[in-house]
């Protein structure tokens, strides 16, 4: 465990989970993808001797809600898991996430433990700010990446959850996952004013002090991404054509079912994105429902 204030500190992982402490009791921000992990945060909460007293899932994706069952087992005086309206219900029925990519009854292939962690009791955020001993712990909404996202501040660290991604995993993957392109552009911009926090802990990246070169990482591949997009409606054509044609033109990796799925439904959250701007047009035509520029 790594602390950046005496209250506030971070368990280094492929998702950091962040700690917020007193002197014996701590809360965890988000447990990781699963039991795994979830054995990682325990052995750090014991050799800091903290008992954890609550979880605060920043949303609903495997990666950050995947460790609750397992800490939940260990810590008898476990009070609450809260996580933001409607995130709250796919942690409880994770199921729920391959139901929405997919669309129907999911497919095998798309309940792989990536997509669904194991289920665990949570309720929703019962307010903005949740009061911990003589400290206060600031909910921040950053929807888009998910429906419902948020961070959390406290001692003047900010966990940014996944709102924003390094360089190399913009690099690696091509294309970031986005539910809701006009929400996650407003999201990003308001990264742009942050307070003078002393950190900023994002889930998939170093902490640092300042993002805005991240921020303006994050603003760039969307807008990449949009402007790809518009220019294949050119030609009209099927979400399921565009996308295949978006992997191959940007050398976005698509290798698994699951991945598929991924993509498809983040160009369909551009492509609604730009409908509501009125670039491009829908309708049905020849059996096929068909995006074109307009
Ligand atoms: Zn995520």
């Amino acid at each position: 465990m790594k602390m950046i204030t005496q209250h506030v500190g971070f368990i280094p992982g492929p998702v950091n989970v962040g700690v917020i402490r007193t002197e014996d009791q701590g809360i965890l921000v988000d447990t990781g993808l699963d039991d795994q992990s979830a054995k990682r945060i325990i052995a750090a909460a014991e050799e800091a001797s903290i008992d954890i007293i609550g979880i605060l899932n920043t949303h609903a994706h495997a990666d950050h809600y995947g460790g609750n069952a397992r800490i939940r087992k260990s810590f008898k005086d476990l009070r609450f898991i809260y996580a933001p309206a409607i995130e709250d219900a796919v942690i409880r029925y994770p199921i729920l996430e391959p139901v929405y990519l997919f669309g129907a009854n999911p497919i095998a292939q798309l309940k792989g433990k990536f997509l669904m962690g194991k289920p665990s009791p949570a309720e929703p955020l019962p307010s903005p700010t949740i009061p911990f001993e003589d400290l206060t712990i600031q909910v921040i909404s950053l929807p888009g990446h998910s429906i419902n996202q948020v961070g959390y501040v406290c001692d003047n660290v900010f966990f940014c959850a996944d709102s924003i991604f390094p360089k190399g995993i913009v690099e690696k993957y091509g294309l970031l996952y986005c539910f809701d392109v006009e929400a996650q552009q407003k999201t990003l911009h308001s990264l742009k004013n942050l307070p003078p926090y002393k950190m900023i802990v994002p889930s998939h990246a170093r902490p640092r002090q300042n993002i805005s070169l991240l921020v303006e990482e994050n603003i760039r591949h969307m807008e990449e991404i949009s402007e790809a997009i518009l220019n294949l409606t050119s030609a009209p054509k099927t979400a399921d054509t565009l996308t295949s044609q978006l992997c191959t033109q940007r050398d976005i990796p698509l290798k698994s079912i699951w991945q598929y799925h991924l993509h498809l439904n983040t160009v369909k959250a551009y492509l609604a994105a730009l409908l509501k701007e009125e670039m491009v047009s829908v309708f049905v035509e020849e059996d096929a429902l068909i995006w074109v520029r307009k």
